[in-house]
């Protein structure tokens, strides 16, 4: 390799093994190798392997300065070859097993001088603590990076705080309405509620496997060269900037939407990499360019979530006799303890109505002129693609940081609506026709395209987020351990 490529900065990027965790990091690393960073991108096998069969990652095409590369899961292979491995059972067995293959790993690549250049900078995901020691180890930066909102940041930075506190001493702590005890003590995120925490908090047992997952997380990110929230600075700067003095943290690069970014990239063959985890079912497109404008609602409750049998029917009559059509992404192993099988009558009362798919496109279903409103699970890319596509959405969250984002959605930026935690057909049915219907929705709608316009500026040239990469990429150069 001639010396002017060895003295490339080189991007090792560690996603946590979850999709919207994999899919943020993508885009980072494309946005990195556009700025003349060779990248390696690392996957576990099992996920790698999925990439390949999914089409995401095409092995045969290769891609000048951008590798990809893929660490044993620690894992047995799934029994359904096509089923994408289970994001938690890999994130649990990366955190235990992955420092030795990534440090073995950042050993070849720097030993191999027709490779590419050494490694020079970790771009890890903040959950990925277990790679933390690398940075010293190797003498490189190691940039966090979160992939989450400033709300959910700063509630993760504070889940200590909340257990010297004397939170959450009880093994029944979330029963009995303690959930709504509001807290005060959080700077810039007045009226929030023990329920909006991260709620990997709601644990009695010191050693539980996601309180202690969250403490590292936030732990290795004050040691860290560098952090990187996913956001945006109009949406989240009062409390980054919050964070920043409480935590006396260096200001962290408010980047995001990664997605939107990376659209300004003028290079179809980097473009050409996905990472979708399951197939993409192309028909939700075709079958939407047939409705009218702002007519269907949009379900799809992302890729770790389960449903209970009972709920999965009642979401199933509250989207029948809300008479409006919808697109309804049932992922395989979407129910738990049953199939996610729908009953013959449901599908029989919605045909020409409503369509079941087990993936879709979903930026592209979000920007579609069809959609007019969202039921979503509240991941933060879901939210995050929702505003940036200036989508309502209504919003019933299930753990980690959702709680959070659907309160922001709420009572913040006003581009959302709850449905509470015991899903009912009426309340579907009721929530959905304010969605598509009532005054509620409107007012919804209306905010949803400020901040889809907002979200717009920030990645244009001269916009918060553009700034904020320029300055990260201006940083990384010069950065050192
Ligand atoms: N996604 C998709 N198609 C689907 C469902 C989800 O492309 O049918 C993508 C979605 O656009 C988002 C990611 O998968 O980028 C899910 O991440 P999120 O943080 O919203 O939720 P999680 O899956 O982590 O719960």
């Amino acid at each position: 390799m001639d010396s002017k490529k060895m003295q490339k900065p080189h991007a090792i990027c560690i996603p946590c093994p979850a999709q919207g965790h994999i899919r943020a990091m993508m885009h980072l690393a494309k946005l990195l190798h556009s700025r003349g960073f060779h990248i390696t991108f690392v996957h576990t096998e099992l996920n790698y392997q999925q990439l390949i069969r999914t089409g995401a990652i095409d092995p045969t095409v290769e891609i000048e300065g951008f590798c990809f590369k893929a660490i044993p899961d620690g894992l047995p292979q799934p029994e359904d070859a096509n089923e994408a491995p289970d994001p938690i059972e890999s994130t649990k067995s990366i955190s235990k097993h992955g420092l030795a293959p990534l440090r073995e790993l950042i050993r070849r690549i720097n030993g191999d001088t027709q490779g590419g250049p050494p490694v020079s900078c970790m771009m890890r995901d903040a959950f990925m603590s277990v790679a933390q020691p690398i940075g010293d180890e190797f003498g490189i930066p190691d940039v966090a990076f979160w992939p989450i909102a400033g709300s959910s940041f700063m509630g993760f930075f504070h889940i200590d705080e909340v257990l010297q506190r004397g939170f959450f001493k009880d093994a029944n702590c979330s029963a009995n309405g303690y959930l709504e005890t509001p807290i005060d003590w959080i700077p810039a995120m007045p009226g929030i509620r023990l329920k909006d925490l991260p709620t990997f908090v709601r644990t009695a047992d010191p050693n539980d496997f996601f309180l202690d997952f969250s403490r590292q997380a936030v732990q290795t990110s004050l040691k860290a060269s560098a952090i990187i929230l996913h956001t945006f600075e109009e949406l989240d700067y009062e409390i980054i900037d919050a964070a920043k003095h409480k935590f006396k943290l260096q200001p962290p690069y408010a980047i995001g939407p990664l997605f939107a970014l990376c659209d300004q990239i003028p290079n179809p063959k980097l473009n050409s990499i996905k990472s979708n985890l399951w197939k993409e079912e192309r028909e939700c497109i075709e079958w939407l360019d047939k409705r009218g404008d702002a007519t269907v609602v949009y379900v799809n409750f992302g890729s770790v979530m389960t449903v209970t049998p009972e709920q999965l029917k009642e979401f199933a009559w509250g989207l029948v006799n809300s008479n409006h059509p919808f697109i309804w992404v049932v992922r395989p192993n979407l129910v738990s303890g049953g199939s996610a099988i729908l009953e013959a009558e449901f599908l029989e009362e919605t045909k020409g109505r409503g369509l079941i798919a087990s993936w879709c496109a979903q930026k592209q279903v979000l920007d579609h002129p069809s959609v007019g409103g969202f039921l979503t699970h509240n991941g933060w890319n879901s939210t995050l693609e929702s505003i940036h596509s200036g989508v309502p959405m209504l919003c019933w969250p299930f753990f980690g940081d959702q709680q959070m984002n659907c309160r922001f959605a709420c009572t913040v930026w006003g581009n959302g609506m709850e449905i509470d935690g015991d899903v009912k057909r009426e309340k579907v049915e009721g929530a959905v026709k304010e969605l598509m219907e009532g005054q509620k929705g409107k007012e919804m709608r209306k905010n949803a395209m400020k901040w889809k316009e907002k979200a717009r500026e920030a990645v244009e040239v001269g916009g918060s987020s553009y700034i904020s990469f320029d300055r990260l990429v201006n940083d990384l150069l010069v950065m050192k351990r």
